[in-house]
């Protein structure tokens, strides 16, 4: 049986630096289910379809193909046969990504690609739901999170670095908003599963974070 490490948290609690870095040094598969819920959004946002219209998000949906292929050990997604892993990453994505992700059958539409991919190949998989629900049985589950100030700051930098001039206070007002959405939505709500671990990494940088994670996986025995 392959081994799962399933990772989930709030926005900007660091999931994607901390999967994608631990999923290198162990030889694991990295899957980022953020990714497959912002390549629907940018689908929707493309094709003009109202976020709120349930019915129309609904009615696309049989003509978006999501899928994942690596390359270098990098995941790329593609939305119906372009690589759009650049495009999703925009807040605007990411934002349209929270307002439809709660729709019943947008999540349907990407829990088999999902457990496909884990059933696969060892990985580390991040999200919100991954403990929680998609993989009920993964051997390693961590809930990552850290105070919204601390979220807000990293992605601040991050922005920054690339050259945007992004307002702290819009990014902390971003970061609450999508908590909420994704805390509070009637399905598959941001919840710590049972038997996560709870993380809080205000405190921590990100090889701490990585080998804290690899330290709870080697006691459980998983590696
Ligand atoms: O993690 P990321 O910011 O890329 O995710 C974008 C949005 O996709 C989240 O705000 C959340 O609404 C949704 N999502 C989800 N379930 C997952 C992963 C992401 O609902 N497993």
């Amino acid at each position: 049986m392959a081994i799962n490490i399933a990772i989930d948290g709030p926005a900007g609690a660091g999931k994607s630096t901390i999967a994608k870095g631990l999923a290198k040094r162990l030889g694991f598969v990295y899957v980022d289910t953020g990714a497959m819920y912002r390549t629907l959004a940018l689908y929707f946002v493309e094709n003009g379809i109202a976020l709120d219209d349930e019915a129309a998000i609904e009615a696309a949906l049989p003509a978006v193909s999501v899928r994942i292929a690596y390359q270098d050990g990098t995941q790329h997604i593609f939305l119906n046969d372009r690589d759009v892993s650049g495009e999703i990453r925009r807040e605007e994505i990411g934002n349209a990504a929270s307002a439809t992700s709660g729709y019943p059958e947008v999540r349907k539409k990407l829990l088999a690609l999902q457990r496909d991919l884990a059933a696969e190949s060892d990985c580390i998989m991040d999200g919100r739901d991954i403990g929680s629900f998609v993989l009920p049985d993964a051997q390693v589950k961590i809930y990552l999170t850290a105070s919204v100030v601390t979220r807000a700051k990293r992605r601040f930098d991050e922005l920054a670095e690339k050259g945007e001039s992004p307002k702290l206070s819009e990014i902390e007002a971003d970061i609450a908003k999508r908590d909420e959405q994704d805390m509070n939505r009637a399905v598959s709500p941001l919840v710590q599963a049972e038997d996560a671990v709870y993380l809080d990494t205000s405190a921590m940088d990100i090889p701490e974070v990585m080998a804290e994670i690899e330290r709870i996986a080697r006691d459980k025995g998983v590696l």
